[in-house]
């Protein structure tokens, strides 16, 4: 068998596919396509996502921290904060680093009132289109946009929303969505699109050539929409998730695998153990059955995910050996797949990644 040496789970990041991702997005939208990179890159790395990204129109990201992550590794292309100051300090940040803030409640301007800023800072304005999240109601909307005009050290530069409903394509809500976006004359462009409304068109609606749209899901191959993968719609797999079966056991008719033996074998047969776990963000809810790619061959998780470890059934495939490399999702086992099993979303499966597992290109 082959030499371990250190723990050998990885994800390898196919940077040349996260630009081909976002050349589809780019290609969709009318006007310019900020890429999303908040929470780490979803979680791939947010400064390795912007520098792979280097010629995006710009970059989103969720919080300040994140804007100054980027600045601070001297990245220079427009950043917008999703959820804009939070505090004084927050709006000298970002006027100290042209940051763009997303202002989605009345007393985010309270705070910026409290201080002289050095440079004039550039705001979206959210509005709530039905998500009942955050941002302001399309029609109390102009009360803000004449505190914005008043005040000489903002410029608003675009007014938001963010579709609750994106994803369903025809849905009603979605239509009351757009509805209320149309319901007044916004004196600046609109930005609304996330990775659903890009692909189905919905961006072309609302947006113009002056507007930015923000794909998110879609630049890490996986598909936003519910009826249709990544694949069909053309995008590529950008993280690979990968480790190596540490060792082999053979397990008897009858026996359980696992926490809880919730997996027992029906016949004579081989067990591996790969070296992944909830500890790295596989998901623990990750049922029997949930396929694993090992030397080419298909195969089952048989029990429960441990912290450090799961088990899989390879009774099938007598080639399999301590040191094979195993696919846990990425270029031949659809995310999407994954996270469908554990009734979750392929974001949550990159988000929740522990900085155990090394990132590696690919
Ligand atoms: N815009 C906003 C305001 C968001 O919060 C998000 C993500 O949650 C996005 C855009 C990107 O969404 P998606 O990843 O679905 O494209």
């Amino acid at each position: 068998s082959k030499q371990l040496t250190t723990r050998p789970t990885y994800a390898r990041i196919n940077w040349a596919n996260l630009r081909s991702n976002y050349q589809i997005a780019k290609a969709q939208a009318p006007g310019a396509a900020y890429a999303v990179i908040k929470a780490n890159g979803y979680g791939h790395g947010i400064v390795a996502c912007a520098r792979a990204l280097g010629e995006a129109d710009g970059f989103a990201v969720a919080c300040v921290d994140e804007a100054m992550a980027l600045r601070q590794a001297g990245i220079k292309r427009p950043v917008v904060v999703l959820q804009g100051a939070y505090c004084s300090k927050e709006w000298q940040l970002a006027s100290d680093n042209d940051l763009q803030l997303v202002v989605q409640h009345p007393q985010q301007l309270q705070q910026r009132a409290e201080l002289v800023l050095p440079n004039p800072v550039a705001v979206w304005l959210k509005i709530n289109s039905g998500m009942n999240r955050v941002g302001v109601r399309a029609d109390e909307a102009q009360a803000l946009i004449d505190l914005i005009d008043a005040d000489e050290q903002l410029q608003l530069r675009l007014v938001m929303t963010h579709f609750a409903d994106a994803d369903q394509g025809s849905d009603a809500a979605l239509a009351d969505a757009i509805q209320v976006m149309q319901s007044q004359s916004w004196p600046v462009p609109l930005s609304v699109s996330n990775s659903a409304a890009t692909l189905t068109g919905l961006a072309s609606v609302l947006e113009t050539s002056d507007s930015v749209s923000r794909p998110g899901i879609l630049l890490y191959g996986s598909s936003p929409l519910l009826n249709q993968s990544a694949a069909e719609l053309g995008l590529k797999t950008v993280m690979t998730l990968t480790s190596q079966v540490i060792h082999i056991h053979t397990i008897k008719a009858g026996e359980k695998v696992g926490y809880g033996g919730d997996w027992t074998a029906e016949k004579d047969g081989r067990i591996a153990v790969v070296a992944i776990g909830y500890g790295d963000g596989y998901p623990r809810q990750a049922p029997n059955g949930t396929p694993v790619m090992i030397n080419g061959h298909r195969c089952a998780l048989a029990g429960r995910v441990s912290m450090d470890m799961i088990t899989v059934d390879i009774s099938a495939h007598d080639d399999i050996q301590i040191g094979d490399a195993v696919e846990l999702w990425g270029e031949q086992i659809d995310v999407d797949d994954i996270a469908a099993r554990c009734n979750t979303i392929a974001y949550e499966l990159f988000c929740q990644l522990t900085p155990r597992v090394k990132r590696i290109a690919a």
